[in-house]
């Protein structure tokens, strides 16, 4: 600062206090509160007081050398521009500006500063600016700016808040976002979310100026190359780090250098600053949000980046939170349709189960399918001239009516190479999880039929074969139409199960209703020849019995020996050919009884008698029957006999059977006991089913047909009475059955 001395004292004086007052005025220059910079016409800070590191944390040293306008908010710099300038003109006027100056710290300080132009003063050269900490008014106003803002921004993320938590939708959600966030926030503003692929899908981008945003189209293909990117969106993916550019034009202007159509873009953009910030949900990047400016005067700060970081978290978490519950939706709906899906195999399988009669069970399970498993369900069977239906179900009978009028006038054509005929021609399943408009123009073999099948509104469907020895008899389909679900995989290994059991059930039908054939056949030879026997029979014994008179009155003993024993294998095949007619009889329910009140013990007693004659066996009669049975006293001596005989046919190397008799409350009791080869455990349940035998080599040698315990047992239950065995291999066997006492049948 030049000073000037009104009254001049002496050259010495002068002399002698001058370096003096250099000193003085250097001190009063380093003391002064307000820094004095010196700035060169090239915006050069050539000289600047101690007292600027009070108020921009930069020492002398440091700033010394630099462009002022480095330091000065773009947003001012027009105005300090315009002090700086002023007036080379008008000489040593000066000019009082406010502006913003970023501290060392990098914050923004309000300055005051008085420009005073000297560049025509050669002891200057230059602009003198006074600075001072100040523009109180602007910092007040800039705080109460910032409280304003830091509001709306609370306010902001808790109406951000509110919508991720009320919608279900994201993508009208973000779209939300993004238009809440310009203008205020942004001048344009983009939500991307990543794929599968890890690719970007645009989610929400909002512009205030709709006019822009072919030109942020155009600037996002510039930096579309994610590992070149140097800024942007595709870096901040890359890297899940945020960015901020407070001031485009610097950095970017760099990195666009060779780039003259990016430097053009962003140049007609005006982009004034950048930010963006990753979601990032569980530590992985899943989209990311960005805010751009084109206002000359709003230049992102490290403020605005932590508020963007909080929108950033709410919606990344929001994302997060409406991902795990749908995969958690997705899981239950899942588990449902499994389990639904066990519950209709079991079902289906009880049903199958149920009835031998096949084409009723395939109705019934194609019912149960409806509506949970399908909307529609159909089983066709192959047949010799094309492919018959022989169930289909929907819940509407009318549907139901017309489907089945739709089938019998198009049938389908078995050469078809696709659908139904190629599911029963290869045997393989054919799976539609979603069914195109394409496969409805295959299909439909004409546009009636096409018109209809669009009308259906089908979403998916499956067709598993019905494979008997590898070959596909019929196949069931299932379709989706209404209701709108898709069949997943899991359906389809649950249809094709299904149709290995209803294959199943068919094959045993097919054989069961064989073998119900042969039964039938074998019944009715059985009946008509011991018919067709027993006549010849009875005239043999009879012509037996008069020759056996002739020889007795001539005495001749050695032919009456032998027509003795003739007369008595007479009797067995006898016993043998009335055993297959009373079979046939009980089977239709043909066999008489005479009922009465009769002593059992007599009969006991009788059947004994008759059966000791001509066997090595001693029989014991153990105990005492007093009170009357009731029964057929006939049949009960044929059932005596039969045991009896057993007995002593299974007991070759035993000399003894005991029949042991006794009364008990309501019933006589009868067991008959031998000791010879025994009846393994497996087989006791079988021995009183028709036609058992046990098939043991060792029991080989025993002659018989299997049928006298069948009859025993039979006649023993008509009576109401009981009869069970007790045995072990190797031990002997008792035969046990009872018989209610008369009082009991006769009493009211
Ligand atoms: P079968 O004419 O074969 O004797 P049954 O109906 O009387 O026919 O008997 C059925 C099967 O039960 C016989 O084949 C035999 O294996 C077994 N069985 C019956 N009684 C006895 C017994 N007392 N001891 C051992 N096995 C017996």
């Amino acid at each position: 600062m030049p000073v000037h001395k009104e009254n001049t004292s002496s050259q010495a004086y002068e002399q002698e206090h001058s370096s003096n007052k250099d000193e003085l005025l250097l001190a009063l220059v380093e003391q002064n509160p307000d820094a004095i910079l010196l700035i060169s016409p090239e915006n050069i800070i050539t000289y600047a007081s101690t007292a600027i590191e009070q108020i921009t944390g930069y020492s002398p040293d440091e700033i010394i050398g630099c462009d002022i306008f480095n330091h000065i908010n773009p947003a001012d710099r027009a105005r300090v521009q315009q002090a700086l300038a002023h007036s080379p003109e008008v000489p040593g006027k000066s000019m009082t500006v406010r502006y913003r100056w970023q501290h060392k710290d990098r914050s923004w300080r309000w300055l005051g500063t008085v420009y005073k132009n000297l560049q025509d003063d050669p002891r200057v050269g230059g602009v003198i600016g006074y600075v001072s900490d100040g523009g109180e008014h602007e910092q007040i106003q800039e705080e109460r700016e910032r409280l304003l803002q830091a509001e709306k921004r609370l306010e902001l993320l808790n109406s951000v808040s509110t919508m991720l938590i009320s919608s279900l939708d994201q993508q009208i959600t973000l779209q939300e976002i993004a238009q809440m966030l310009v203008p205020t926030q942004a001048d344009y503003c983009r939500i991307v979310l990543l794929d599968e692929q890890q690719q970007i899908k645009d989610i929400a981008v909002k512009h205030s100026d709709p006019t822009k945003s072919s030109l942020v189209l155009a600037l996002y293909e510039q930096y579309k190359d994610r590992t070149r990117s140097t800024h942007g969106l595709q870096k901040l993916i890359e890297t899940g780090r945020p960015e901020l550019l407070s001031f485009v034009d610097e950095p970017v202007r760099e990195s666009s250098r060779d780039n003259p159509q990016l430097s053009t873009i962003i140049h007609e953009l005006e982009l004034t600053s950048y930010m963006g910030v990753p979601l990032i949900a569980r530590g992985k990047t899943i989209g990311a949000i960005t805010f751009s400016s084109t206002q000359p005067q709003r230049h992102y700060t490290e403020d605005d980046l932590a508020f963007a970081q909080e929108v950033a978290g709410r919606i990344a978490q929001a994302l997060d939170n409406a991902r795990l519950f749908q995969a958690a939706q997705v899981e239950l709906a899942e588990r449902k349709q499994i389990e639904q899906n066990l519950r209709f195999l079991a079902e289906a399988s009880k049903i199958l189960a149920s009835s031998l009669d096949y084409q009723t069970t395939l109705t019934n399970v194609t019912q149960l399918a409806v509506p949970h498993i399908a909307d529609w369900c159909t089983v066709d069977m192959k047949k010799e001239h094309g492919i018959q239906q022989l169930a289909l179900a929907h819940v509407d009978p009318q549907k139901v009516a017309w489907a089945r009028e739709l089938n019998r006038k198009n049938p389908p054509d078995p050469q078809d190479s696709y659908g139904l005929p190629n599911v029963l021609r290869t045997g393989i399943s054919e799976f539609y999880p979603d069914i195109p408009d394409d496969l409805l123009v295959a299909s439909a073999r004409n546009d009636e039929e096409l018109d209809l099948l669009r009308k259906l509104g089908l979403t998916s469907s499956m067709t598993v074969p019905l494979l008997v020895q590898g070959k596909a008899i019929g196949a069931i389909t299932f379709i989706i139409a209404e209701s709108g679900r898709h069949y997943s995989h899991t359906d389809l290994s649950m249809a094709e199960e299904l149709a290995s059991r209803a294959a199943l059930a068919i094959e045993n039908a097919r054989l069961y209703s064989e073998a119900q054939d042969a039964i039938r056949l074998r019944d009715e030879f059985i009946a008509t020849a011991s018919h067709e026997l027993r006549t010849p029979l009875t005239s043999l014994k009879m012509y037996t019995q008069v020759l056996l008179k002739q020889f007795v009155k001539q005495g001749d003993e050695s032919l009456i020996r032998s027509l003795t024993k003739m007369n008595m294998q007479i009797g067995k095949l006898a016993a043998l050919i009335e055993d297959l007619l009373n079979v046939s009889k009980l089977e239709h329910g043909k066999l008489a009884f005479h009922e009465e009140a009769f002593d059992l013990s007599e009969t006991v007693k009788e059947t004994v008698e008759q059966l000791q004659h001509g066997i090595r066996h001693t029989i014991h009669i153990e105990g005492e029957i007093t009170e009357p049975v009731w029964g057929d006293k006939e049949r009960i001596g044929q059932v005596l006999t039969n045991l009896l005989t057993n007995a002593v046919k299974y007991s070759p190397k035993a000399d003894a059977v005991v029949v042991r008799i006794a009364d008990e409350p309501g019933m006589a009791v009868v067991n008959v006991q031998d000791f010879g080869i025994g009846i393994a455990l497996e087989h006791q349940q079988h021995i009183f089913d028709r036609f058992y035998r046990v098939n043991d080599p060792e029991e080989k040698t025993y002659p018989g047909l299997g049928i006298g315990l069948h009859i025993a047992h039979e006649i023993i239950a008509r009576h109401n009475g009981t009869m069970s065995v007790v045995s072990a291999k190797g031990q002997g066997s008792t035969f046990c059955f009872t018989l209610p006492h008369a009082y009991k049948v006769q009493a009211p």
